[in-house]
């Protein structure tokens, strides 16, 4: 049994914009599940306007929002206080989990269906290019074995279809749906400790074994080598089985 107590803060970035679906439930879910093994977890937000300092954190989460919202925070992101924070952060290997709109935001650009460019933050080598259709569901994944080889189960609500540039891995490979762009069988991205995705929602309450592997690689580079206790997770287990076996049926 190790004895001890650790502590992560978790910073979420654009709370108030980039939030839909309860994609804030992820936080929550990391925060709970490092107190139900005695350690802990702060919380904290950043919103427009506000600056931060990247060694201040562990862990960044970025949630999903619409084209608009996501145009709201081009102007934000021309601040080069935040813009080298974001930057910062992800290249000195915090933890980021960011979601659809989120994940976009840290890529190099997304053309919206309309036609309206967005120039990101390229803080991970991946583009975006909307389509009038979108891409909508329930859907399933693999996670790479590097990442635990887990199948994550979720919700993706998106019509930018993003392709992955060099260096940059996908997070899984999808076993029904869309994921990255319906057309090459990946989904989200890895890069350093960067955690990106299309499944909006709640993620990591319906998928503990993800949660757990990015807590895992937050502490371990707090702290170096650590040991997560087991949790009962029958319930969540139960859940994942359901969905797994209704979205292979089709
Ligand atoms: N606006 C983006 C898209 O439609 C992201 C949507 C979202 O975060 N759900 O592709």
């Amino acid at each position: 049994m190790n004895s001890e107590k650790y502590s992560l803060k978790i910073c979420h970035l654009y709370p108030d914009t980039l939030n839909l679906y309860g994609d804030r439930g992820n936080i929550l879910c990391m925060k709970k599940r490092m107190e139900w093994r005695g350690h802990e977890a702060q919380i904290y937000e950043v919103n427009i306007g506000e600056n931060f300092n990247p060694y201040d954190y562990d862990i960044f989460f970025i949630g999903g929002g619409q084209d608009f919202e996501q145009s709201v925070l081009l102007n934000d992101l021309k601040n080069d206080d935040k813009r080298n924070a974001i930057l910062r952060a992800v290249d000195e290997e915090k933890v980021f989990l960011t979601i659809c709109g989120g994940y976009q935001l840290l890529g190099n650009y997304y053309k919206t269906w309309d036609g309206k460019q967005c120039d990101f933050l390229g803080a991970i080598d991946v583009h975006t290019i909307g389509e009038k259709k979108r891409m909508v569901g329930d859907f399933m994944f693999k996670l790479d074995d590097a990442d635990g080889g887990h199948i994550v189960t979720g919700f993706e609500n998106h019509s930018g279809k993003t392709y992955l540039g060099e260096g940059v891995k996908p997070l899984g490979y999808i076993l029904s749906g869309h994921g990255n762009n319906g057309e090459d069988k990946t989904e989200g991205a890895r890069y350093k400790n960067v955690y990106a995705t299309y499944s909006h929602g709640p993620l990591l309450p319906k998928n503990p074994g993800l949660c757990d592997e990015i807590l895992k690689v937050a502490l371990k580079r707090k702290y170096g080598s650590v040991l997560l206790s087991q949790l009962d997770d029958t319930l969540e287990l139960n859940a994942a089985r359901f969905m797994e076996n209704r979205l292979k049926k089709g």
